[in-house]
């Protein structure tokens, strides 16, 4: 399977990155969005983020404006049927990524794989919606897709073999290493940080300890980058909430319980950075607990 045409659906955080690194290793990519503010931020965003590889040296300046001149944009998803290969990366919600595929499948041809970068929804459910599950899988990036290097590869009940090597060949073309993990609620990467988040979040909840020192101690004490709270709100909070819930319904244990407290934020709509307020608020100089 030739893949040079990619498709992306939904130009958020993640239909952005996705779209950068692509166009860096030389694919044409078609972006798609229902919010045109979305396509024009995802641009811009793209620029911006290409400039700043610029200027670390990791990357030419021709480099840098040839990776622009291969993403177009459009509002009308049937524009993807020309692609080889389309990656699905809007809401984390399974009706309206069931809605696309349904939308789209009229239009492809018949060879173009389909591909979820869902966090936690079942893969072999949204396939089994097309007409096409062998040519279905899961293709998981990470948060920010430019720097982060792992994509896990899920294969769903009925996706074949030339499907998920094709889909590895791209990975290895991309820089990035692949990690194949099977088709159950939120795969390896969320099945592991997810609870560890919605821990962080019921630790908040309980007072056992501040949105500061929680952080603190996670990023002192274990070592790790960022506090959990930090990352949630990196994430998105109603990100980390759907996949909480996929969790939740999916395996019926209660140790999966989302945290009330993380449902009562994303009520709010203080759904983290890409709202300018979750469990810090991002509207001031430097981010400032909200708890
Ligand atoms: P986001 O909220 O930043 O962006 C979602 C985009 O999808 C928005 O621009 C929205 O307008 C668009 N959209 C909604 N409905 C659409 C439709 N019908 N057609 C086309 N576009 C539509 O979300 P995100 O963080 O980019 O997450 C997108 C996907 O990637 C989710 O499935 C999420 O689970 C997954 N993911 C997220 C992260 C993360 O850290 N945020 C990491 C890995 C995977």
């Amino acid at each position: 399977m030739d893949i040079q045409r990619v498709g992306v659906v939904g130009a958020g955080q993640m239909g952005n990155g996705i779209a950068h690194v692509f166009a860096l290793a030389g694919y044409d990519v078609l972006l798609t969005d229902v919010s045109e503010d979305a396509l024009n931020g995802a641009l811009s965003r793209m620029g911006k983020n290409l400039d700043r590889q610029v200027t670390r040296e990791k990357i030419s300046d021709a480099e840098k404006n040839a990776a622009l001149s291969r993403v177009s944009t459009t509002l009308t998803l049937a524009d993807l049927g020309r692609t080889d290969l389309v990656i699905e990366a809007a809401t984390e919600r399974e009706t309206i990524k069931q809605a696309i595929f349904e939308d789209l499948v009229p239009h492809l041809g018949p060879d173009t794989i389909l591909t979820s970068n869902t966090s936690s929804i079942s893969i072999t459910r949204l396939a089994s919606r097309t007409d096409r599950p062998e040519k279905f899988m899961g293709f998981h990036f990470m948060n920010p897709v430019p720097v982060m290097q792992l994509v896990e590869l899920i294969r769903g009940i009925a996706t074949d073999e030339p499907t998920f090597a094709a889909c590895k060949t791209v990975v290895d073309r991309l820089g990035k290493t692949s990690a194949s993990a099977e088709d159950f609620p939120a795969f390896i990467v969320n099945r592991i940080l997810m609870p560890m988040i919605n821990e962080a979040v019921y630790t908040l909840y309980e007072g056992v300890g501040s949105v500061q020192s929680i952080d603190q101690s996670m990023r002192l004490g274990a070592n790790h980058p960022m506090g959990p709270l930090e990352l949630a709100d990196f994430i998105g909070l109603d990100t980390c909430l759907a996949i909480m819930n996929v969790l939740h319904d999916g395996l019926a244990d209660t140790k999966y319980r989302p945290c009330p407290l993380l449902t009562k934020y994303v009520e709010a709509g203080w759904l983290g950075r890409k709202t300018q307020r979750g469990f810090y608020d991002y509207r001031g100089e430097t981010p400032v607990p909200t708890r």
